[in-house]
């Protein structure tokens, strides 16, 4: 059966084509598909009836099915569980902004890059999402929300790493993307890696999105001990991708840092991460760590992340420290993983 949500417009144009359709048959499929609230093949009365036929019989309009909504009663965060059509569940979160709202998104089930600080990680990986199933997030969320509450930004910070699924979510983001479908700014999604360095230069020459980069440590010591992908790709590697990145006019990669309590705040640190980041245009989000039950980091002070933004700041970067949002609903940066989604024993990593 053809999926015809995981289809970019140029696809589905091919599909007609090779239908003997006329192309603009597949810009009507297009658009009807990524209507909030379109229910069906048989609702497309502008296409012909033998048409619709055809499309009822090869393929499907692939939907999630909303498991669970919670929302955050210290903020407005909002966190949605979708089940997925294998009985899998991944997770979705809608963060409140000052002028607008950003849906966090997710590209796998679970993961298999096993950073140390991550409840996600200690999931294991199961499967990739479908382009399908990473934009019917965005849809959902679009069905389930008033209009001025909808996302303006899209980032792929929920579970999964994204570059490690690189041929889905490029072609996610061209559906996303398109102005004839939901039509989000490329400027305004962002793409997360813990830093798989081949694939970030790949993703730059597909697609013109917003980079971050899961940084949390300045050396290989503590990143490989904390983020086991650092092995494969230590930070010289890392670092080097990033300068090669072809990053859009006046965008600059954004480094996240999640301050863990006693492990990476020195000034040793905020020096090592000043040379890191030698020219290349970035900024750096701090985020102080939330611990999760099981895990063994602690939350670092504010003083400790107040001392450690001043000295980045000193050194003439922007460091701003993020606030971690949905806390009570588990929705809080590494803590993606609810309570359904758990089955059997918890299995969880330490320090090596
Ligand atoms: S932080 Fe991201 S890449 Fe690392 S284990 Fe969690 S989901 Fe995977």
């Amino acid at each position: 059966m053809i999926d015809y949500r995981s289809k970019t417009l140029a696809e589905l144009e091919g599909l007609m084509e090779s239908w003997g359709e006329a192309a603009f048959r597949a810009r009507q499929l297009f658009k009807w598909l990524w209507r909030p609230g379109f229910s069906g093949i048989t609702e497309i009365t502008e296409l012909p009836k033998a048409l619709r036929a055809r499309l009822a019989l090869e393929g499907l309009v692939y939907g999630l099915k909303t498991e669970r909504v919670t929302a955050s009663r210290l903020d407005e965060t909002v966190k949605w569980a979708f089940r997925l059509s294998d009985g899998a569940v991944v997770e979705t979160v809608l963060i409140p902004g000052t002028n607008h709202n950003t849906l966090c998104i997710s590209s796998q089930v679970g993961c298999a890059m096993g950073c140390r600080f991550c409840r996600t990680g200690t999931m294991g990986f199961q499967r990739n999402l479908l382009p399908s199933e990473i934009c019917g997030q965005v849809l959902a969320v679009l069905e389930q929300t008033e209009p001025d509450r909808w996302p303006r930004n899209i980032v792929f910070m929920g579970m999964g790493e994204p570059l490690a699924n690189l041929q889905n979510v490029v072609t996610a983001i061209r559906i996303l993307t398109n102005e004839l479908g939901l039509n989000f700014s490329k400027r305004r999604i962002t793409v997360s890696t813990c830093g798989l360095a081949p694939q970030i230069i790949r993703l730059g020459r597909e697609v013109e999105v917003g980079l971050a980069i899961s940084l949390h440590a300045t050396t290989d010591e503590l990143r490989s001990r904390i983020m086991p992908v650092n092995r494969r790709y230590p930070l010289k590697e890392l670092m080097d991708a990033c300068r090669r990145f072809p990053l859009p006019k006046r965008r600059r990669i954004t480094f996240e840092y999640i301050v863990l309590g006693g492990l990476n705040h020195s000034r040793q640190d905020a020096k090592r991460l000043a040379r890191l980041l030698q020219g290349i245009p970035s900024k750096i989000n701090l985020i102080a760590y939330n611990p999760v039950h099981g895990l063994p980091f602690k939350a670092p002070s504010s003083e400790d992340v107040l001392r450690f933004q001043k000295c980045l700041m000193d050194k003439g970067f922007t460091a701003i420290i993020r606030k971690s949002r949905g806390r009570d609903i588990e929705a809080a940066c590494g803590q993606l993983w609810s309570k359904i989604l758990k089955k059997g024993s918890e299995r969880v990593t330490g320090l090596d």
